[in-house]
């Protein structure tokens, strides 16, 4: 399971909001524990991608800038979270391919998001060969 923190809700929301109808991409961070991961922080990391709007290619230098906040707030790296715009919070094959790359240490946050301000964020993890979903909690 996926908690998500109360403040980290508000700048999620706002964060993907911002972005759209480009696709905002970043780093989670947080508590890990043997069977839940709260998610208290964001870190969110630059779209390169040519065409924002259906895909993203997050900039290399965003995997250092979080492992630094990790490091200065005593948390850990804990997902890659991105905003689909107005399309479900479902992993694209686009995402499968990097997931595949990125291996299974890291769960993946994704957020649906409407020209209306609609939310919705589903959590996943990459099995090796598919991704399973992961029940997201609020607090
Ligand atoms: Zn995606």
């Amino acid at each position: 399971m996926i908690v998500l923190d109360g403040a980290v809700q508000t700048t999620i929301s706002a964060w993907a909001l911002a972005a759209y109808p480009h696709e905002a991409v970043g780093f989670v961070l947080g508590e890990p524990l043997p069977t839940l991961a709260t998610v208290t922080a964001l870190v969110p990391v630059a779209n390169l991608a040519s065409t924002p709007n259906t895909t993203f290619v997050l900039d290399p230098v965003g995997w250092f800038q979080a492992d630094a906040v990790a490091q200065q707030t005593g948390t850990a790296v804990l997902g890659i979270i991105h905003t689909h715009p107005d399309s479900p919070a479902v992993p694209s094959i686009h995402d499968a391919r990097n997931a595949a790359d990125v291996g299974r240490s890291l769960f993946w946050l994704i957020v649906s998001v409407t020209s209306h301000g609609r939310i919705d964020i589903r959590g996943w993890h990459w099995d090796g060969a598919e991704f399973v979903e992961d029940d997201v909690a609020w607090n």
